[in-house]
Formats: C-alpha cells, structure tokens, sequence
C-alpha cells in the first residue's frame, strides 16, 4: 500500500486526503520555523539535565515521607534551570493546573493582601479560588480581596488601567499568557516581559504570577526570563510530554516557592518530604520530550487553522499569525459542524477510538458541552483533543497531539466526517 492506501485503509477519502496534502505543502517554512524553535528547546532541557548529572539512581522510587528524594529534588533543580529560576517545585501531589495555581496564589498572599488579574477574567476555575464566584476556601474568605483590570480592545495589556488599579494593599499581580475559553488573543512572552518590567517599575515588591498553561516551550522564552515571580504550569499539559501521567510545576524565586512547599505539605516540612511514588522517571522523560511533543501540537493547531479558513470558517488565531499557545478555535456556526468535528477528533484517536461522543450536561456550564479525548492520560490535553459548548458560535477548541503525524490525521479525519454529514464540500 502506498501512502493513500494507508490513509483510504484509516477512513480517509481520497478528496480530504488530497485537500490536507495540498494545504500541508504550503506550511513548509512554517513548520521548519517550529523546528528550530523546538531545537533550541531541546538544548535548553537537555542542558539542564547534564548541569545537574540526571543519572539512573534519580528515577528510584520514593515512599512514605520521601526524606532525601533525589530524584525530586534534582528534577526541581533541572525545572529551575530550565525556567531560569532560583527554585522551582514540581510534584505529582499538585493534582492540576488550577491546583498549582491555588498554591502559588494561597501560599504568597495574607489577610488584607490585594491581588490584581490584568489579563482579564482569569481561566474559569480560578474563580472559585479567588472567590469571584462564592466558594468554601477561596482567598476572599481569607481576607483576600481582588480586583481585574480588563485588557485592550487590541488585546493588549492596559498600562493606565493597572497604574491606577494597583494600591499600597496590591501584593500581587496575576497575568493569563493563554486565552483560555475565551477568543482574545494569547499573550506573547514578550508583551507579559513589557508589562511585568511597567509594574516592577511600579512597585518592585508586587509578586508577578503567571499562569503558563499551554504556553510551555511554543517560544523560545518564558515570562520567567523576564522577571516573572512565579510561572505556573500543568504536567498533562506541554512540559510533561504526555508521558508525566500527573502533576504541577512553579518556577520561580526561592521565596515564594519555599512558601508554596509550606502551603502544598505543611509549614516546617516544605520541600523536604513528598514521596514520588515511581512517577519520577516520566516527569524526567516527559520533560525531555516536551520540546518536540509541543512543536507537533503547534503544528497541527496550524494545519487545522488554515484548512478550515480555507472553508470559510472563522480560526483563532487565524492561519497567519505568530503562536504563543497550542490551542485552535474554530467558529462551526452550527451545532452539526461542532459535533462531528468533535467525532472526527475522536475517531482518529489510539484510545477509545470506537466511541461517539455525545454532547452532555456538563457541571458548572450553562449549555451542553461535547468533548472529544482518546487519550493515555484521563484528561490530558497535551493528546489530542477538542471541546466545545453547544451555543453560539459554536466553537470547537482544539488541542494537543502527542506526534505530529497522528495531529494531521485527527484532523484529516474531523474534515471526513463533516465531508460525509455533507457539511462540507470539497
Ligand atoms: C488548563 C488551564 C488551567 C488549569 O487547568 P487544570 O484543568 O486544572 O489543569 C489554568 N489556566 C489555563 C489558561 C489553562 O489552560
């Protein structure tokens, strides 16, 4: 069988086939773009890895307490490097994103503390931390209070808005790098660099908080390189690889992460315990393979932009613009187009292949949602995988993709099944 063949044998017809073939042939410079990009990352984590000796004994094991775990703290270590931070914590007892974010915001702030978004409505998890929306435990019942400074029309950081936010209580500034579920633009590391240098300038005491979540290795900076506090990340997500089957990072200065070890296990203990359980060899490899398992999502985030503004669907970003995140929104404009885009993600999908996502009632939403995820990881969103809230305009967020190749196919694939719905037309 030739190529074709292959493809014909996996569900795809020869129109869609040749439709993606012709598309992919214009992105060339794109993608050698997203290589070098991934080589230089490359180099930076591996490094950090010979910096530190990774050697065989880090990959053990850990129980109970886990006093003197030196595969974690030598991940930690590599974490820092790789960041440019002092310190950094990276464990599989932060449960998520939003848990490391809890921490980093929990453990630096006190009664009569003020902290300020920037970047807007913060991702809609946060605001049960935060207490935006009423919640047991969030920082509002501790004392905490809260303000948001919305960006630009432009998208880009309103410099007068926070000058005139920030107060003698501000004790920290939180920014979003992604857009999230929302359709603003994502944020450059260079725009978060400009503003971080503005509030420093400001009042260089202001602890800066950054929520990386799929911003990890699409650049070749962080908002750590410039002076951001705190950088804050999910492990199923781009550094983890798809390999790290948990887990949370920070990256930041020796303050404020000794402060969220005392938040995470208990003040006294900090770092010194917190058992690894066995998951620490595929937070190493995870790592290692993060440059190159986040230039295939980008990849395909691209690919899938530029098919479907070539069918007339509006794509955020669309298929020209600079990438500071791996996720592709898609307007469907109709139901239809948002459900078997989503059967098309799953479709092509290693794990779960057979199933047909169906959209449901979802907590916490105010519409159906339907989701699409074939993934090694409950969850992951470094694997493929798309969602999308049964509502105007219909949008489909794309992500992840743990190898270029199966990226192209889920979205090869997605197209199929709008091509036999007659949705589209090739
Ligand atoms: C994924 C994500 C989070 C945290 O999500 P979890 O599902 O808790 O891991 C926070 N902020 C942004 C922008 C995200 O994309």
């Amino acid at each position: 069988m030739n190529l074709q063949e292959m493809y014909n044998n996996a569900g795809i017809s020869k129109e869609v086939f040749e439709f993606c073939t012709k598309t992919e042939e214009g992105l060339r410079e794109r993608f050698d773009e997203i290589d070098s990009v991934s080589e230089y990352n490359q180099l930076k984590v591996l490094t950090a890895m010979q910096k530190n000796r990774v050697s065989d004994v880090h990959f053990a094991a850990t129980t109970g307490y886990g006093y003197n775990d030196l595969g974690r703290d030598t991940l930690e270590d590599v974490y820092a490097d790789v960041f440019h931070t002092e310190s950094a914590i990276v464990r599989p007892q932060i449960v998520c994103g939003t848990h490391a974010l809890a921490l980093a915001l929990s453990a630096n702030l006190r009664p009569g503390d003020e902290l300020i978004s920037v970047s807007g409505k913060p991702y809609d998890t946060l605001e049960e931390v935060i207490g935006i929306r009423p919640s047991k435990g969030s920082l509002k019942e501790y004392g905490v209070t809260y303000k948001q400074v919305e960006l630009l029309e432009d998208g880009s950081f309103d410099k007068n808005g926070i000058k005139n936010a920030i107060s003698d209580n501000t004790k920290m500034i939180a920014i979003q790098r992604s857009k999230g579920y929302l359709s603003r633009k994502t944020l450059s590391p260079d725009e978060i660099g400009d503003v971080i240098a503005f509030i420093k300038s400001i009042n260089k005491d202001i602890i800066v908080m950054v929520d990386n979540c799929y911003g990890e290795f699409v650049c070749t900076s962080e908002p750590s390189d410039y002076g951001a506090d705190m950088t804050v990340g999910s492990l199923i997500k781009n550094p983890g690889g798809g390999l790290a089957a948990t887990g949370g990072y920070i990256a930041g200065t020796k303050e404020c992460i000794d402060n969220i070890s005392y938040r995470l296990t208990a003040p006294g203990l900090g770092k010194e315990v917190g058992a690894n359980l066995g998951s620490i060899q595929s937070f190493y490899q995870g790592l290692f393979l993060a440059p190159t398992v986040t230039a295939g999502a980008l990849k395909g985030a691209i690919f899938a932009a530029n098919i479907y503004e070539a069918l007339g669907y509006k794509v955020i970003p669309d298929n020209k613009e600079p990438r500071y995140d791996i996720i592709q929104a898609i307007e469907f404009l109709k139901p239809e187009g948002l459900i078997e885009f989503c059967k098309g993600i799953q479709a092509a999908a290693p794990v779960d292949s057979y199933v047909t996502p169906e959209p449901w009632d979802m907590p916490g939403y105010d519409s159906q949602v339907i989701m699409a995820a074939g993934a090694f990881v409950q969850g992951s969103s470094i694997e493929l995988s798309a969602d999308g809230p049964l509502k105007p305009p219909y949008t489909a967020y794309f992500q992840g993709g743990l190898t270029w190749n199966h990226a192209k196919y889920g979205i090869m694939m997605s197209l199929q099944k709008l091509v036999e719905a007659g949705i589209v037309k090739l």
